[in-house]
């Protein structure tokens, strides 16, 4: 016999699970949502969020030293106060995630501060024993951070969770992984005056985006003072007196106070119940769900990190909406995952949308690359060595811009807007018929008149 009876359960209040669960109230259905840590989820507690008010946190030290080409005076050492940063941090995130709350509270949707089993495919039950009775459930637990094969010392290691809530600042820091959180995290650290060292497996950072990019960042942030290991993994951390011994597979060691591993995020599917009901997972990990979000289980949807489509938080909240609308406003909606526009808050700060010339190369007969890098106006007085660096990768036949890469300062800014013109097709014509802005960095983008090169598909 069920305690409750409503049309939705959903398990996780992060940003698919709130977004999806407030939408379907809207509606009319009677919504329950169980958290069992925090409202927010990953991206308001331990994620996009805090991470980018560190980010802020990190620039200012460059900023002070750019400050005296304009003619500012700065104390030639500046202090910063981490713990200080860390309580202001902590006090946003303590005010969104009552803005959160309060939210639920307004579209009349029952939270429960629980962890939520499925007992099977109509069932939930909570930890108090309580069980709700549902027409629909819908799994939104997000990921956890992975902490890769269970090596010597492993135990030592800290995930980006808990560098968001370290005591001081390390004075060292080796940082494994090459993706997204290892290199946003190097550059927080080396920003904030730390020395870093990151340690990736591969040849360089950032797999998966614009070789171009990639260098260029990896020669940017190493010129920061961050040091940049790659073909190498961490293969025992050793405690040493307060600080630990990282041994790296080329027989290396680096001393650090704290050790952080980044290498990817794993879909948060265990103990849910899910095997028992047979809802089928992904190769990678996440739960197979349809274009509509429905797992194997007719009634059982998924959206966000645990599906590991595109783990980004707006996506996850177009998921839980286009949800919503499909099964409780009349609205069959699919998600349309291409053309993702994203940013990687790193220092210079990296904007992304499309294909990376490889891609291009691979997808058109042929792509006109136009790429520039220059000396940003306000580095000329601030005797800032940095470079802005964008690419646009055009189909040579339609003219269509199939993507665009900006490694500069505000590059997320500029990408948001950028993937509007991309999304609906624009030609690079479009783009020459747009008048500048100047003077902007931007401006480059409608500027950008000699192709740099031409590559025309080999024919099978
Ligand atoms: P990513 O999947 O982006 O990167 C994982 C990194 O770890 C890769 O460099 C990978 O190497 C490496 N790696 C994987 N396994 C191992 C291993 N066993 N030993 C050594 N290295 C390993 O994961 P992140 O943790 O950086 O981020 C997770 C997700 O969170 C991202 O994919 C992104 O979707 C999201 N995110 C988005 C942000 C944003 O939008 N700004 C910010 C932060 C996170 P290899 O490349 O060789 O596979």
């Amino acid at each position: 016999m069920a305690d409750n009876d409503v049309d939705l359960f959903v398990i996780g209040a992060g940003s698919g699970g709130v977004r999806a669960a407030r939408i379907a109230s809207s509606y009319g259905a009677r919504v329950m949502v169980a958290e069992e840590f925090r409202v927010g989820g990953t991206c308001v507690i331990r994620g996009c969020v805090p991470k980018k008010l560190l980010v802020y946190a990190s620039r200012f030290g460059h900023e002070f030293e750019d400050a005296a080409g304009f003619g500012w005076t700065v104390p030639a050492a500046p202090t910063f106060s981490w713990p200080t940063l860390i309580a202001n941090k902590d006090r946003e995130i303590d005010r969104l995630e009552a803005a959160y709350v309060s939210t639920l509270e307004r579209f009349k949707v029952e939270l429960v501060r629980s962890r939520a089993v499925l007992e099977d495919a109509h069932t939930v039950r909570l930890s108090s024993g309580a069980r709700v009775h549902t027409e629909t459930i819908l799994i939104a637990t997000g990921g956890w951070p992975h902490m890769g094969p269970a090596i010597p010392g492993i135990e030592h290691a800290i995930s980006s969770n808990e560098a968001l809530h370290l005591a001081e600042l390390p004075r060292r820091i080796v940082i494994q992984g090459g993706g997204y959180i290892a290199v946003e995290f190097a550059c927080i650290f080396a920003g904030l005056g730390s020395e870093v060292t990151l340690v990736y497996r591969g040849e360089n950072i950032l797999r998966g985006f614009d070789d171009d990019v990639r260098e260029h960042l990896c020669s940017e942030m190493r010129s920061r003072g961050i040091t940049i290991t790659c073909g190498h993994t961490v293969t025992a951390i050793e405690p040493a007196g307060g600080e630990f011994v990282t041994r790296l597979s080329d027989g290396s060691a680096v001393t650090a106070d704290k050790v952080m591993f980044a290498i990817g995020r794993r879909p948060n599917v265990m103990g849910l119940g899910l095997e028992a009901l047979h809802v089928k997972f992904h190769e990678h990990g996440g739960i197979a769900v349809d274009d509509y979000s429905k797992t194997s289980v007719p009634n059982i949807y998924a959206v966000g990190d645990v599906t590991n489509r595109v783990n980004l938080t707006p996506v996850a909240i177009r998921e839980g909406h286009a949800f919503a609308d499909t099964l409780y406003g009349g609205k069959p909606t699919k998600v349309d995952h291409a053309e993702v526009p994203t940013a990687v808050f790193s220092e210079p700060e990296l904007g992304v949308i499309g294909l990376t010339e490889a891609q291009a190369r691979a997808a058109f007969d042929i792509v006109d690359v136009y790429k520039t890098s220059f000396r940003p106006m306000k580095a000329t007085l601030s005797g800032c060595a940095t470079r802005v660096f964008m690419k646009l990768l055009v189909d040579g036949i339609s003219g269509r811009v199939v993507g665009c890469h900006i490694a500069g300062p505000d590059a997320g800014e500029l990408i948001q807007v950028i993937g509007i013109a991309v999304k609906m097709g624009a030609t690079k014509a479009d783009f020459d018929a747009t008048m500048a802005v100047h003077p902007t960095m931007a401006e480059e983008l409608v500027t950008m008149r000699e192709r740099a090169a031409r590559h025309t598909r080999a024919k099978a």
